[in-house]
């Protein structure tokens, strides 16, 4: 060992013959350090094919949705490597999230990539002034997630191995069939189609007006699916703590995995009285833009299945903060949408967790995540294991980019 350490150091290896070459090519190399030269920001305006309704429609407070605009940061290195991020939002702040990210990408170039850390706090200082919560922090989101791609393929390693995995699959389940513009026949034929294609669990919308038509569709569900199927479904923050309240109590019967965002997302004393007094966990936290957001809501025991979203927290850097928190409160973990994101994450963390199917950003990459037995895999690809389609490219409306190709 002390040989082959003096070796390395008096002179490179390659000026060595024999066995000592050999010995030292099999040893770790001094760590490389490489820097950012290269950022391209994109937004990517991606279409959807019909549009979406949840509770918040139903009752006048937003638009049906028609499409989702997603930030896209692609990270070059002096040494070639690339990393590739996304953060997103829907109906409104797309423009405003790219121009906050042109804004403060100009302090990325010359940077160490590895410094993942010390970068995102770098970049939350570039805009202080507008805050460590909302669309600011969702632009750091998509050059963060960026910059751990690039780690992990710099290591040759998938992200949830980078991270350091727990398992290779994750529970997941299906979310786009189950919307409530959606006819209950057709409901129950997207079901079945997701469990034909090894999605294992089914969630609904509730929170309609008229609450005899959620009962009425979780029944209908329940009662056309194998009884083991998990079902959760997801009121969209729709009822009062009354409404919530009857509703959980009523939902009892069905054995449901979850009820989601029974109540206003920030209403932490409402949901701490739902997670005490009903059996059926409460899943929230979806909505929120900041860590210390959830935090708030984890002090209140405000949920049994916290639900983080890392392009709106900011990014990986502070979902793996909020993730280890949640840990030590024992909670379960069911992050929000992302899944080619939050695949990753959720192999990382302790507690068996799930993992959200929507497709709908199918057509932004060339790869598709593998579902089987109600599972969905973490793939052999270092990085997140994507790359952009042409149809990403061409859906691209604005690009911005900063330092200079190597
Ligand atoms: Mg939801």
């Amino acid at each position: 060992m002390t040989d082959t350490l003096t070796a390395r150091t008096t002179r490179p290896a390659s000026a060595l013959s024999g066995p000592d070459a050999a010995r030292i090519a099999a040893a770790p190399g001094p760590a490389t350090v490489d820097r950012i030269a290269h950022v391209a920001l994109s937004s990517v305006v991606l279409p959807l094919a019909t549009p979406i309704s949840d509770a918040k429609v139903l009752t006048g407070r937003q638009k049906p949705m028609t499409e989702v605009v997603f930030l896209v940061t692609e990270i070059t290195t002096e040494s070639g490597a690339s990393g590739i991020g996304f953060s997103y939002s829907k109906r409104a702040g797309g423009p405003a999230q790219f121009a906050h990210a042109q804004e403060i990408a100009p302090v990325l170039v010359g940077e160490d990539p590895a410094d993942t850390a010390r970068i995102w706090t770098k970049l939350t200082w570039a805009g202080a002034s507008v805050g460590r919560s909302g669309l600011a922090t969702q632009a750091i989101a998509s050059i963060d997630v960026a910059l751990w791609d690039l780690k992990a393929k710099r290591a040759g390693l998938p992200l949830a191995k980078l991270l350091g995995s727990h398992r290779d699959s994750v529970r997941t389940y299906n979310t786009s069939g189950g919307f409530l513009h959606t006819p209950i026949e057709q409901v129950i034929d997207n079901a079945r189609a997701s469990l034909e294609a090894g999605i294992g669990g089914i969630k609904l919308k509730v929170g309609q007006p008229d609450w005899r038509l959620d009962v009425a569709r979780v029944t209908a569900v329940r009662e056309a699916l194998d009884p083991d199927v998990p079902l959760m479904v997801d009121a969209n923050q729709q009822w009062d703590r009354a409404t919530a309240m009857r509703m959980g109590r009523i939902l009892e019967e069905f054995g449901l995995v979850w009820i989601e965002e029974p109540l206003d997302a920030y209403d932490a004393e409402g949901h701490a009285s739902l997670t005490r007094r009903l059996d059926t966990p409460i899943a929230t936290g979806e909505m929120f833009s900041s860590v210390a957001e959830h935090v708030r809501l984890i002090d209140a025991g405000a949920s049994d299945v916290v639900q983080p979203d890392a392009p709106r927290v900011g990014g990986i850097t502070p979902f793996l903060k909020l993730a280890a928190y949640a840990e030590h409160h024992h909670l379960d973990l069911a992050p929000h949408f992302a899944m080619e994101i939050h695949l990753h994450l959720a192999a990382a963390y302790p507690i068996e967790p799930w993992v959200e199917h929507f497709d709908w950003l199918s057509p932004l990459f060339h790869e598709e995540l593998e579902t089987r037995d109600g599972r969905m895999y973490v793939s052999e690809r270092p990085g997140l294991g994507f790359t952009l389609t042409e149809q990403a490219r061409a859906w691209t409306v604005a690009r911005a980019e900063v330092g200079k190709r190597p």
